[in-house]
């Protein structure tokens, strides 16, 4: 369980952690793979959320799934790439998270996710958390911490540091 006080402070902050869904960067699942290469090659995320035509979140995708695609024997042939469509290579093992936000769990998924994706109870895409805007309100926490709350070690944790 979190501290109730490094609670009370990431959610102070949470309205800062969502990224929403129409400024982030997607693919549709139906899109051939040649066009989900341009657009990661244009927007230089790493991976970025899938989506199938009525906004539901269907997985990710990332350069390195399509470019592993365009190995060939002879090397590099991106010849197959048009006839390939996004759901055919896109990771489906998400985790995803809803509002409103369940603090621990999103602590524990960022420590190997850099992003996290919110969906609603349609599983309709709202948006992404980041690892950077949740570490910028840790930041502000490690900082502000003992200016909102009384902090003292109890008396067998300074028995520890003798
Ligand atoms: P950042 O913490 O800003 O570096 O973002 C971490 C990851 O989140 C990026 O590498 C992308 O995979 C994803 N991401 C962040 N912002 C966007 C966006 N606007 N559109 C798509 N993906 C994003």
């Amino acid at each position: 369980m979190l501290a109730k006080a490094v609670t009370a402070m990431l959610e102070e902050r949470q309205a800062h952690f969502l990224i929403p869904a129409s400024i982030v960067a997607n693919v549709q699942e139906d899109n051939h793979l040649d066009h989900a290469f341009m657009v990661l090659t244009k927007v230089r995320y790493a991976k970025i959320p899938v989506l199938d035509n009525e906004q539901r979140f269907k997985g990710l995708i990332s350069l390195a799934m399509i470019t592993d695609k365009m190995m060939g024997l002879n090397g590099i042939d991106p010849g197959h790439l048009g006839s390939m469509v996004v759901k055919d290579v896109m990771e489906t093992d998400v985790p995803t998270i809803t509002l409103p936000y369940d603090m621990e769990k999103i602590l524990h998924l960022l420590v190997d996710q850099p992003f996290l994706v919110v969906v609603d109870q349609h599983q309709t895409f709202t948006g992404i958390v980041t690892r950077r805007e949740v570490m910028k309100c840790v930041n502000y926490i490690a900082h502000d911490l003992e200016r909102q709350y009384m902090v003292t070690p109890l008396p067998a944790q300074q028995d520890d540091k003798k």
